[in-house]
């Protein structure tokens, strides 16, 4: 896995840099704006739907157990997820709309 970088510069994003950044991302090193492109976004879509699906039947699933077990279930998909989004960005010069 590797992270991306910036469409102008070739600029390698840090890890740290895209973490909670789902829109507007700027450059560090030039200040041009990244737009993530479509096959991202619909993967992004795609693994977001599949994600959710697996934390509502694990939960599910946990809680007639330990609903503890559950929550922990639910923040353990929650932090993996966010750890690992940023490997999931691709940069573009043009914003580009989903459905078009
Ligand atoms: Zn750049």
């Amino acid at each position: 896995m590797r992270l991306p970088s910036c469409w102008s510069c070739q600029y390698r994003f840090k890890w740290k840099e895209l973490l909670f950044k789902f829109r507007k991302i700027e450059c560090p090193s030039c200040r041009e704006h990244q737009h993530v492109t479509r096959r991202k976004q619909r993967q992004t879509q795609v693994l977001t739907l599949f994600l959710t699906m697996l934390t509502i039947v694990g939960i599910h699933f946990i809680y007639s157990y330990s609903a503890i077990g559950a929550l922990l279930y639910g923040v353990a998909i929650l932090l993996i997820t966010l750890v690992f989004s940023p490997f999931l960005s691709e940069f573009t010069e043009k914003e580009e709309q989903l459905f078009k």
